[in-house]
């Protein structure tokens, strides 16, 4: 047979978001691939993971215990799930940071330390753009170290910037060394943005994310449907712990370390039309409705350590943030009682263990417990790997994915396993323009390759 008409062989290591979006790809060229995937674990989807829940003690089946969801750029991500008929659900975020007065601010309710650090967030702002402008040069400088530069205060750093950026990266206690780049493009680049920065609040009250469906579920039919077109799977085949999570349903664990209830102290004056609705709104008797629960009830949280205040643990209410505890109920109906909830609470870095709260979870109430190896998007990381990966992309037939490649998102995970398989030869399928320049822009930073729309690199 002629050289060219012989099929490429190719090994994908690891089933995870980036392998399989990889395998995806190829798959849709079967007279050009044998594509063959190698999964160490007993499962695909790598950090996307569910679990089996006892419904009538949680009011649902099952919980995304790994990935819960994503923002409106996740176009690759909510592509590849709608080919499954698993759509994400829309939900309005609730935010609660720190603990007690003093520490606490959210995004549904006015509070005191926003009011107070509102001077420094409109700073912020202008520093974002400084930072746009010279991002070749200050873009892989700390963000600890651009923070301090501008002489921003130890509250503002601890207590706002530090903590949201680490809820949303997942970059926990390595937060203060992310590179200062990814600040300004989570709040600045449309491909990467999760919310729009507001220059009186930080944070927007309630945006819109999404929460991923049942991933157990897709990532299965996902392998199905590869397996059929001649992808092969093996799984398990093998070819430092930074953080540990316990999903429980102690609610007195959770109220202890987070702030999970509307308190009159908490809240700031309501001193426009727009405060009071958010006040109205934070108040009023808790409710279901499809994008959430009316009323405080936040999905996301942090607290930091009293003796280190630059040190944080996270939490999730599963509950509160996955739509399929509220699916079941009708519009109106009241949420679960607490003691019903789903919680999760990480414990970031294992050599600062003696700061964890991890002691105080109610053992009968630890529905499981997972350690992840999560990547903590150092400056060093943007300074040595990424750019460097261009250079050795498609040398030694061998090509790089994952969400290390970039930013710690399944989007980014997806869109790297497709660069991956158009740089073999595969045809990337343009469904969106937006997807398409993300595309792009990620081709030309981590392969040096640019995509052309109508042909070939
Ligand atoms: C607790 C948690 C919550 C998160 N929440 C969100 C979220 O809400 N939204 C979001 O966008 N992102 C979230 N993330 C990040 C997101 O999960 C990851 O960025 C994304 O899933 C990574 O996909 P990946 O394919 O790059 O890597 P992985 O999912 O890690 O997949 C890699 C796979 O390769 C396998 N593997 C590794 N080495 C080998 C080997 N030698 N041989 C064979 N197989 C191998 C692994 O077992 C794994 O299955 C979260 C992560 C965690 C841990």
């Amino acid at each position: 047979m002629p050289p060219e008409q012989r099929k490429k062989k190719v090994a994908v290591i690891g089933a995870g978001a980036a392998g399989m979006s990889c395998a995806a790809t190829l798959a849709k060229h079967p007279d050009k691939f044998d594509v063959i995937v190698f999964e160490t674990a007993e499962h695909v989807g790598g950090q996307a993971t569910s679990i089996d829940l006892d419904p009538s003690r949680y009011g649902a089946s099952w919980l995304n215990d790994g990935v819960q969801g994503g923002s409106a750029i996740f176009r690759y991500t909510f592509n590849f799930f709608r080919q499954y008929r698993h759509e994400p659900q829309e939900v309005k975020l609730q935010v609660s940071f720190g603990k007690g007065k003093g520490g606490f601010w959210t995004n549904v309710f006015p509070s005191p330390l926003v009011d107070n650090h509102s001077a420094e967030i409109k700073k912020l702002g202008k520093v974002l753009k400084w930072i746009k402008y010279t991002l070749f040069v200050t873009g892989v400088m700390p963000v600890k170290v651009i923070l301090r530069l501008f002489r921003f205060s130890f509250d503002f750093r601890n207590k706002m910037v530090l903590p949201l950026l680490a809820l949303f990266l997942g970059t926990g206690n390595q937060t203060p060394n992310v590179p200062s780049a990814l600040l300004e493009r989570l709040f600045d680049d449309p491909n990467m943005r999760l919310w729009d920065y507001d220059p009186d609040t930080l944070l927007p009250n309630l945006p819109s994310m999404y929460t991923f469906p049942n991933l157990g579920n897709f990532y299965r039919d996902w392998t199905d449907d590869l397996c059929s077109k001649g992808v092969k799977i093996k799984i398990p085949c093998e070819v430092e712990i930074v953080e540990r999570d316990v999903t429980h349903s102690d609610s007195k664990h959770f109220h202890n370390i987070f702030e999970n209830r509307f308190r009159e102290d908490l809240c700031a004056k309501a001193t426009s039309k727009e405060r009071k609705d958010q006040i109205l709104f934070a108040t009023s008797e808790p409710q279901r409705r499809k994008d959430g629960w009316i009323g405080f009830q936040p999905m996301y949280y942090t607290h930091s350590y009293a003796t280190h205040p630059d040190k944080i643990e996270m939490g999730f209410d599963c509950t509160n943030y996955q739509y399929q505890f509220r699916e079941n109920l009708e519009d109106g109906s009241s949420p679960p009682e607490r003691d019903r909830h789903m919680f999760q609470t990480i414990f970031l870095n294992d050599v600062e263990k003696d700061l964890w709260t991890i002691d105080s979870i109610d053992e009968d109430k630890v529905i499981c417990r997972k350690w992840w190896c999560q990547w903590g998007h150092r400056w060093q990381h943007y300074l040595r790997v990424v750019p460097g990966l261009m250079f050795i992309n498609g040398k030694n037939h061998t090509l790089f994915g994952g969400s290390w490649t970039l930013v710690n998102m399944h989007e980014v995970a997806c869109v790297s396993g497709i660069a991956a398989a158009y740089r073999l030869g595969a045809t990337y399928e343009a469904f969106d323009e937006f997807a398409e320049e993300f595309f792009a822009k990620y081709l030309l930073l981590t392969h040096g390759v640019r995509y052309k729309p109508s042909g070939r690199e």
